[in-house]
């Protein structure tokens, strides 16, 4: 959801943290509302939910569901990278690499993981500035036991110092893999400015900064840290299970009770930032990709504490609105943004946040950078001045009721991290409610935040590729310059700009009808319920969540053959930009409505609705009325300069993320190298362009797919207006779904391209022979355990990788499981060998495993896939994919879990030989050199074909009907 000021899962992320701040002038706000005395739960959510606090003072929440199949927990201990010692920076996090493995009761090194992984289960961890969170999912019947594991590493962990250097070396790997992100590059460089603010600090760690040095043991130091902060009362624990809260409630004091209360005091930052020093500054920063950002960023004092006013939220929804008048309507108007967004985060800093504005820019924009800045700043001005007004309270605070009211679950996963963050920066009844819960317009916070935006708290960040840099940074790759704002050029702000800026008007689009419109409709699989001058609508209400006035539309123009040409493909894209760069101002007042909508690519033109369905035949109508945005030279030459830097940043992502994309491009039909993709969009001109699209829209099949809360009048009036945007001249034309690689036997793909990103990938994968459900469920189970195995040898035992791991593939109606790794230190010849030998290695392994522990890891899978869906989404989800195969009978998840069911022991270890272990399977094998070994040759594979343009692939391989 673009623009809403709620928090999403990343920020929620990233903002959990953290202590309120000590500063006492900011506390007379606060107080005027009475404190809940309970937990506030939304009242769409049926769960059982109790709070304790535990004899040695751990706070718990605890959450029964009876209908959950995974039982999950987390434990947050307020202690983070803002607490590293200056010897050992990455601390923290190290510390949370060492403490999985093992402790008194346990104390074999796997253990942990393979208990899980016989379980249906999965673990994580995290590190941020003020806290480390642990979290883990696993079937029910093993709850007691797991949670006996993992509460065991708060009371007696290992901390072997012999795993000291292998672990070292884990850190030092995923700090590699980060170095060429420019988040990461500018988020430390925004902290290294701090002076002595702990915030400086370091936060992944690596060799050079962990590691015995004079006066300085490592292990030692880890030890210690673990003692002095490691204390039961600073930590929080949320368990979510089946079981009834009694049950739970026991399980809880069980495992956590005996956790150590070392009654420390909660660590907290008092140190203060010297304005003098940080602020009024200009960075010129050169990153990675080719970025064209302006960003005007703001430290402001840590104001968690006044939550219920949400003063961030307010400022950032005025800074960051689309409304006609306000700098992001007037500065895409003049061409010269493509994007600008708003947000604040309280704690970004610890006892700081940080308030903040980021443009994406055109060419046109990086020649007018000094005038946008004026801009923002004089809108700032105008805020103050008159933006503090109820009616904005009102709008924001109706759309988080909404959003509140009608919360939907997330995976207990997730909903565990999530819990024990916001139990460390909220008071413990508002655990929940916090992000949405707007008590009341209290001008006087939002004043307090608005008084801190001036030039002296200011940082402006000028990021492109074209910056004069004169420093260079040492533990990521990005170059750049500091340079103090003048006096005089903030005098210059003062002077008149070219657009009249204006406050945002009131949104048009919030529901005021909840209405539920499928409660009775006997119908349990999508039908095909309009079809309207060539417009078919199918329906699908949903089973399990009809109490939600919200649905899901997805509108297709399918291309049909036409999508197989690349001016086709580049026009698509360049479509999709433009059109919602020019719908953002409709799209920004849809989403603080709770509706997401967005244009999207998917063999032809596409759009989505998702959320409350009251509005959406008015917003559509008005999508589909500029359903051909303008375009201009002007405007086209932008989007083409954005569509060819996107595909070039995509070639400096971690190379482990262009893997996947690369195997797909492989098995699927109709695909391009990047260069021939840029060379087309050069190519093309304005008049093609646009001729193009007039006949995307003359020729095409348009499908909808709607559900959740529609009736049948809401489906007419769908297909009616989808038929009178098309026009009476419109073409049918047919279908076309991707088509994806048949496997031949004996036939090696094997696609070797340089990178642009510094380490190594590698992907290789054996298909099975066979196409159907039922291989594709052996693969399954079979994946669970080789995955396991092989991440335990080739990243626990002998740390190759950070990225380093197996997985199961489908390549349609085929199955296939294989191999996947980003090295920093092996080349393609070695990397491909190791793996060769693993597959060898694994046989053993194999021949080794209980039928009790196949019986387990099959249920795992069992589990995971017969679960109830928690949200619309993951109901729709399965339907939606069959929808589109044209499965008319939408039972592909029965027919897995049915062939789950029969799979036997002998069953993965013939599917084994038959792939992994079978010179003649066939086989796909992606391998990506990085910058860093263009000296080095690729791995040769016996009998390979060789691709190195997808294009080519054509002629020779067969594809699924
Ligand atoms: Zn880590």
């Amino acid at each position: 959801m673009k623009k809403a000021f709620t928090i999403s899962a990343l920020a929620l992320a990233l903002a959990a943290c953290s202590q309120t701040s000590n500063n006492n002038t900011q506390a007379s706000a606060t107080n005027t509302l009475a404190p809940l005395d309970k937990l506030a739960v939304s009242p769409n959510d049926q769960r059982g939910y109790r709070t304790l606090k535990l004899e040695n003072n751990i706070e718990v929440i605890l959450v029964s569901d009876p209908t959950t199949e995974k039982s999950a927990a987390a434990l947050n201990v307020g202690v983070g990278l803002l607490q590293d010692p200056m010897t050992q920076q990455g601390m923290a996090h190290y510390l949370e690499h060492l403490l999985f493995l093992g402790t008194d009761k346990y104390p074999e090194t796997n253990q942990y993981k393979e208990f899980l992984t016989e379980n249906g289960g999965v673990s994580n961890a995290s590190t941020w500035l003020t806290y480390t969170n642990y979290m883990f999912k696993v079937n029910n019947d093993a709850y007691d036991e797991a949670l006996d594991r993992f509460s065991d590493f708060f009371k007696s962990p290992k901390l072997y110092p012999e795993y000291t250097e292998k672990e070292i070396n884990a850190v030092n790997a995923e700090w590699s893999m980060r170095r060429e992100m420019d988040f990461f590059g500018q988020f430390k460089l925004s902290r290294d400015m701090m002076g002595e603010h702990p915030a400086n600090r370091f936060l992944i760690g690596n060799l050079e900064t962990l590691g015995d040095k004079e006066n300085s043991n490592l292990h030692k130091e880890t030890v210690e840290f673990y003692n002095k902060y490691y204390s039961a009362n600073i930590m929080k624990v949320a368990l979510i299970s089946n079981a009834s809260l009694d049950e739970m409630e026991k399980l809880a004091k069980k495992h956590f009770s005996p956790i150590k209360d070392k009654g420390i005091e909660k660590p907290q930052v008092k140190q203060e930032i010297n304005f003098a020093e940080l602020g009024g500054k200009k960075i010129y920063y050169k990153p990675n990709q080719d970025l064209k950002q302006l960003k005007l960023d703001f430290t402001i004092k840590n104001n968690q504490d006044q939550f219920k006013f949400k003063p961030n939220a307010f400022v950032s929804y005025l800074l960051g609105s689309e409304m006609p008048g306000t700098p992001a309507q007037q500065l895409k108007a003049l061409g010269w943004i493509s994007s600008l967004n708003a947000g604040g985060t309280p704690n970004h800093y610890g006892n700081y946040g940080e308030m903040s504005i980021t443009l994406n820019l055109t060419d046109l924009g990086m020649q007018n950078r000094d005038e946008i800045v004026a801009i923002i700043m004089q809108y700032i001005d105008l805020v103050k001045e008159k933006g503090v007004d109820e009616k904005y309270y009102k709008e924001i605070k109706t759309s988080l009721d909404n959003e509140f009211r009608f919360l939907q679950k997330v995976d207990e996963f997730s909903y565990a991290a999530q819990l024990v963050n916001s139990m460390q920066d909220y008071p413990l009844n508002y655990s929940i409610n916090a992000p949405y819960y707007f008590g009341q317009f209290n001008a006087k916070a939002v004043d307090d935040v608005l008084s801190q935006l001036t030039p002296d708290t200011l940082r402006i960040w000028y990021t492109s590729k074209n910056e004069k840099v004169d420093q260079k940074q040492h533990f990521y790759a990005g170059e750049y310059r500091i340079e103090d704002i003048a006096e005089s050029e903030i005098a210059t702000w003062k002077k008149p700009t070219q657009v009249a800026l204006t406050l945002p008007k009131v949104n048009r689009l919030l529901p005021e009808n909840f209405d539920l419109k499928t409660a009775g409709m006997k119908q349990s699989t999508a039908e095909l319920k309009v079809e309207k001058d060539g417009v078919k609508v199918w329906h699908y209400p949903s089973q399990l969540f009809a109490e939600q006035p919200k649905g899901i539309l997805k509108i297709d123009l399918n291309a049909g053959e036409a999508n197989a040409d690349i001016e086709t493909q580049v026009s698509l894209a360049l479509w999709s930009d433009l059109y919602n760069l020019q719908q953002s101002l409709l799209q920004a007042e849809a989403s603080v409505a709770g509706i997401s909508t967005r244009a999207t690519t998917s063999n032809g033109m596409s759009l989505l609705l998702n959320g409350f369905t009251d509005k959406q035949n008015l917003l559509l109508s008005e999508m589909l009325s500029d359903l051909i945005p303008e375009v201009t030279e002007t405007n086209f030459a932008q989007a083409k300069d954005r569509l060819i830097r996107g595909i070039n940043n995509a070639q400096k992502q971690f190379t482990v993320r262009q893997l996947f994309p690369a195997l797909q491009n492989l098995t699927e039909a109709n695909n391009f190298e990047d260069d021939a993709l840029i060379a087309a969009a050069q190519k093309l001109d304005v008049a093609t362009f646009k001729a193009r699209l007039e006949k995307l829209v003359k020729a095409n099949q348009p499908r909808v797919f709607a559900f959740g809360n529609y009736n049948q009048g809401d489906l007419e009036n769908v297909a009616e207006v989808i038929s009178k945007t098309l026009g009476s001249n419109h073409t049918q034309t047919s279908f076309a779904k991707t088509k994806t690689i048949a496997p031949l036997p004996q036939q090696v793909l094997s696609y070797q391209k340089d990178t642009a990103a510094a380490d190594n990938g590698l992907l290789d994968i054996h298909v099975h022979r066979k196409a159907g459900f039922k291989q594709k469920a052996i693969a399954n189970v079979l994946a669970k355990h080789f995955s396991h195995e092989a991440f335990n040898q080739l990243r626990t035992e002998e740390q190759l990788a950070y990225a380093v791991g197996a997985f199961y593939y489908p390549v349609d109606d085929y199955a296939s499981i294989g191999l996947y790794i980003q090295s920093p230190v092996m080349d393609l010849v070695q990397a491909q060998k190791r793996f060769d030998d693993f597959k060898v290695e694994y046989k053993a392994k194999l021949d080794a495993l209980t039928p009790e522990q196949f019986a387990a890891i099959k249920q795992g899978v069992l589990v995971g896939l017969t679960q109830a869906p928690k949200n619309m989404y993951e109901e729709v989800s399965p339907i939606f994919s069959d929808w589109y195969k044209e499965n008319w009978n939408y039972d592909s998840k029965q027919q897995m879990i049915t062939e789950v069911q029969n799979v036997k022991l002998s069953d993965i270890k013939q599917f084994y030989n038959e792939t992994l272990a079978n010179p003649k399977a066939s086989r796909i094998n992606v391998q990506l050199r990085g910058a860093n070994y263009q000296d080095k040759p690729f791995a040769e594979i016996k009998g390979q074909t060789k691709i190195t343009d997808i294009a080519e692939l054509s002629g020779k391989v067969s594809y699924q009907l």
